[in-house]
Order: structure tokens, then C-alpha cells, then sequence
């Protein structure tokens, strides 16, 4: 890794990976989490940014001082805007108004043009993402489709999954991660078993999410639901077509949330839902493949990013989640 960055896109990527100290004393294995709340906006989605971004450019969709436009929960917007910002492009970012408060806020300051819409099931024209398709082909700006547009993954596999195999030494048995775009899982997963293909894959999906029934049995049907953002799918994103993925575990909230706090209080690392999920599935699989294995995860974003949903006793009571003691 070269010790001075070159501006903000020489900053993206190259995470450290923390061993999780407690979830690896418990199962016996070595379970490592990708940094990558430390990425400049603070979360993996500035790899998928930078991706888009040079993509479009490469291409010749993007042209000097042209917008993009996307669909988002917020962390691509982050990096869409931040990367559009270092390069010279505008920003307009679509995005649910369910989504949490410091994200909204944070993309105001950034400078993104941010577009609002009520929360809405993929199929309804007035979800997002359509929204954002439409935009783009009105104001003939690039529309970044994170969801089935390619670039997404292959920057993951690029970076993420080739900074994985390098960290490990190639140390590596299985790998957890939730899926939005699946451009980190499918990614990783294309990396890692190009180099071995006996790496297990296993996708971490929280309730409300149909991904995993798809895995277990292509039944994408969805029940229960999640307060985790940015992860969970009621289709299969193009992303994760003609990818290998071993096997899947659902992660309900209450299993997510005691993660993040422990993370916290014990480990003094703040991270946010998603990062729960895939290390409480890290865990999950550590127990099935018994002690001695490295299984590597995702600390997708930061705490900060929620303070005011996931680290509000408030917030958890009218969810009916568990408030930690010390909180
Ligand atoms: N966690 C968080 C907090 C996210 O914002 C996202 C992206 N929406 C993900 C996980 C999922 O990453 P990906 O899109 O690569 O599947």
C-alpha cells in the first residue's frame, strides 16, 4: 500500500482487516472484519463509486463535468458524490426518505443533489430506482444502475477480493457478507475463487429479504422484515448473476444488533447494521466449519452513520429490539 494517497481516489480502498477478538475466542477460528468504514466516506461504497465513475468515463458515457444519477440508501451516493467532486461530475442522488437521518444529511453537505421519494417495493414505478432511471434519461445524464451494472462487482473483485487473498496470504476458508447490489459478494466471490475454488461463500441476509431462500431453494419469496439499511433484496440484482454462492444464513435483528453492540462496547469498533449481520453470520458459519478456520467479513460502515436509529434506546423500544445495559 503506498504510504501517500494520491488525492481522494488513491484513498479508497486498501482497508485494513481487524481480527474480532471476541468472535474468534468464541469459535476457535479466526474471524477477520474488512475495515471498510474507513474508506474517505465511510463506508464500502466508495469502492463501487470510484468504479461506476471510472467506467462511465472509460467508456466515453461520462464527459468532463457530466452528471450521474442514481438510485440509492445512501452510502453509493456518498461515494458517488465525494469521487464526482474529486473528478470534476455532478451528482443527483435518489433516495428512500426512510432512510436514516446522518446519511440524508451528510449527502446535503457533500454537496449532492438529493431527490427524497417515499419507500417503495422494487415492482411499484415510484420506487427509487426506477425514479432514478427515469431522471437520467430525461436530463440525458449517465445513470449508474449500482444494481445491474456491472462495474459495481468487478471493481470489488478487483480490489476487495484481491486485498483479501493478499491479507490472508491466501488464508481464507469461507466469506460472509450481506448483499444490497451483491457487487461486494459477487466480487469477492469471483476473486477468491479464481484463486480456490473450495473458499466457501455464504451470503448473510437479513428478514425481509428474499436472497435467501433464493440461495437455499431459488425461492425468492420474502417474509418478516429488517431495520439494517442498504442490504436485503426482493430480486436478483444482475450483480449476483452467474455468481457462486455456497450457502446463505438469515440474521434476524435482535443476533445483528447484540454484534454491533459488542463490537462496540467491548472492541471499541463502531459499526452499523449491515456489519452486524455479516459478522453474526461469520460467527454462525465458524461454528458449522469447527475451530482452526479463517473466515473473513464485512464492516461495511461506521455507527455514526445511525446514531439516531441503531444507538437510540428510543428508537430500538418502538422496534421492539433489545436496549443494551450500558446504553
Ligand atoms: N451495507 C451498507 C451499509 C450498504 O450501504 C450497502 C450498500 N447499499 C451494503 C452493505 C451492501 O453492499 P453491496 O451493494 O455491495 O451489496
Amino acid at each position: 500500500m503506498e504510504t501517500v494517497a494520491d488525492g481522494l481516489i488513491g484513498a479508497i480502498g486498501g482497508t485494513r482487516l481487524i481480527r474480532l477478538k471476541r468472535a474468534s475466542a468464541a469459535t476457535g477460528c479466526e474471524i477477520l472484519g474488512k475495515a471498510e468504514f474507513l474508506n474517505p466516506g465511510g463506508s464500502v461504497k466508495d469502492r463501487a463509486g470510484l468504479a461506476i465513475i471510472r467506467d462511465a468515463v472509460e467508456s466515453g458515457r461520462l464527459k468532463p463535468g457530466g452528471i450521474i444519477v442514481e438510485g440509492t440508501a445512501g452510502n453509493t451516493g456518498i461515494g458517488l458524490t465525494l469521487v464526482a467532486n474529486a473528478l470534476g461530475y455532478k451528482c443527483i442522488i435518489v433516495m428512500p426518505e426512510t432512510q436514516s437521518r446522518e446519511k440524508i444529511d451528510f449527502l446535503r453537505m457533500i454537496g449532492a443533489d438529493l431527490r427524497l421519494v417515499p419507500a417503495k417495493p422494487f415492482k411499484d414505478p415510484e420506487n427509487y430506482v426506477h425514479v432514478s432511471r427515469r431522471l437520467a434519461e430525461e436530463l440525458g445524464a449517465v445513470w449508474a444502475n449500482q444494481f445491474d451494472n456491472l462495474a459495481n462487482r468487478e471493481g470489488h473483485r478487483l480490489t476487495t477480493g484481491a486485498e483479501i487473498w493478499e491479507q490472508t496470504g491466501g488464508k481464507v476458508d469461507a466469506f460472509t457478507c450481506a448483499c444490497g447490489t451483491g457487487g461486494t459478494l459477487a466480487g469477492v466471490s469471483l476473486a477468491l475463487k479464481a484463486r480456490n475454488p473450495g473458499v466457501k461463500i455464504v451470503l448473510a441476509d437479513p428478514e425481509g429479504s428474499g436472497l435467501y431462500g433464493w440461495v437455499k431453494n431459488g425461492d425468492l419469496t420474502v417474509s418478516g422484515s429488517s431495520i439494517t439499511e442498504g442490504i436485503g433484496q426482493s430480486r436478483v440484482p444482475g450483480n449476483l448473476e452467474g455468481v457462486k454462492i455456497d450457502d446463505a444464513v438469515r440474521i434476524p435483528d435482535p443476533e445483528a444488533l447484540e454484534q454491533v453492540f459488542d463490537l462496540l462496547s467491548h472492541e471499541g469498533l463502531s459499526v452499523g447494521g449491515s456489519a452486524g449481520i455479516n459478522v453474526a453470520a461469520a460467527i454462525r458459519v465458524a461454528r458449522d466449519m469447527g475451530p482452526g478456520h479463517t473466515i473473513v467479513t464485512v464492516l461495511c460502515d461506521g455507527g455514526a452513520r445511525y446514531q439516531s436509529k441503531l444507538f437510540n434506546p428510543e428508537f430500538l423500544r418502538s422496534k421492539n429490539l433489545p436496549v443494551p445495559a450500558w446504553m
